[in-house]
C-alpha cells in the first residue's frame, strides 16, 4: 500500500460503501441477513494496485474472467491471502494455470472441464470449489445469439455429479449471468429452481452466484449468496480489444 494513490483509495472506499448500502437495502427488502450475501470484487481490466486497495478496505474475495490477466495479478498480490474466484469461460488448456491460483471456479459447464480441473488441482495438491454455470438465456441456447457459456438447466445436475465425484473438487453450487435484455428477476428465479434441485441431492452445495452491478437487487431477492461486482466498485471498464 505504500504507493496507493489517495484519491483512488477514497473513490474505491466510497464505491464500496455505496455497494454495501445497496446490498443491505436489498437484503432488508427480501427479509434476508446481509451476512448471507458475499461480495466478490471483479477486478478484470483493473491493476493489481486496485486489488491491494480493495484488500485494505476489507474485501477478501476477488474475481477475474481471463487467465492471462488473472494469473499475474494473483501472483503479484499473493501476500494478501485473498480468495480468488475464476468467473469467465474457461478452456481446458488453461485449467492447469487456473487450478494453481483459483480457489473457486464459477464457470464449470462441461464434464470434461470438471475432470481436467480436478486432475490439475490434484497434481498441484490443491482443492477447488466448483460451481455449475447455468445458461439462462434461451435465445443463446437455441443458437440465436451464440454461445455465452453455461449448461442447459436440464443438464446442470449431471455436471454437478461430475464435479462432486472428483476427489480434488468440491461442489459449491451454481452460477449464472442474467441474459442481456431480459428480466433478471425471472432469470434468477429459474436459477433458484436449478440450485434447489442440485441442493436436494448435494446438501452442502449452497452457493448461488448471481448478480452483477446492474442487477444485484434482483439477485438478492432470488436468493443469491454471492454477488460478482466490478463496475460498481471500480468504475466503467475500457472495452477490451481482442
Ligand atoms: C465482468 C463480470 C462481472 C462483473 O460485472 P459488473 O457489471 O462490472 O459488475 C460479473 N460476472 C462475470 C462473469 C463477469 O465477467
Amino acid at each position: 500500500m505504500t504507493h496507493a494513490d489517495p484519491a483512488r483509495v477514497e473513490r474505491v472506499r466510497a464505491n464500496l460503501a455505496a455497494v454495501r448500502g445497496r446490498i443491505e437495502a436489498a437484503c432488508a427488502a427480501a427479509g434476508r441477513s446481509p451476512e448471507e450475501v458475499s461480495l466478490v470484487a471483479v477486478t478484470k481490466t483493473y491493476p493489481a494496485s486496485d486489488v491491494r486497495i480493495l484488500a485494505s478496505l476489507g474485501v477478501t474475495d476477488v474475481g477475474e474472467n481471463r487467465d492471462q490477466e488473472a494469473a499475474p495479478k494473483a501472483a503479484e498480490t499473493a501476500d494478501l491471502g485473498l480468495t480468488w474466484h475464476f468467473v469467465g469461460q474457461l478452456q481446458t488448456n488453461k485449467a492447469r494455470s487456473v487450478a494453481s491460483y483459483a480457489d473457486v471456479v464459477h464457470s464449470v459447464d462441461r464434464a470434461r472441464l470438471a475432470r481436467v480441473l480436478g486432475d490439475r488441482a490434484a497434481a498441484a495438491d490443491r482443492r477447488l470449489t466448483c460451481l455449475v454455470q447455468v445458461n439462462l438465456d434461451e435465445d443463446s441456447r437455441a443458437g440465436v445469439i451464440g454461445p455465452r457459456g453455461g449448461v442447459d438447466p436440464n443438464d446442470a445436475l449431471e455436471i454437478a455429479a461430475r464435479i462432486d465425484e472428483h476427489e480434488a473438487l468440491t461442489l459449491g453450487g451454481v452460477m449464472a449471468v442474467a441474459p442481456r435484455g431480459g428480466d433478471p428477476g425471472a432469470a434468477f428465479a429459474r436459477l433458484r429452481t436449478v440450485a434447489d434441485r442440485i441442493r436436494d441431492r448435494h446438501p452442502l452445495a449452497t452457493v448461488i452466484s448471481a448478480g452483477m452491478s446492474a442487477d444485484l437487487e434482483a439477485a438478492v431477492e432470488r436468493g443469491a449468496t454471492h454477488l460478482r461486482l466490478g463496475t460498481a466498485l471500480l468504475g466503467n471498464r475500457e472495452p477490451i480489444v481482442g
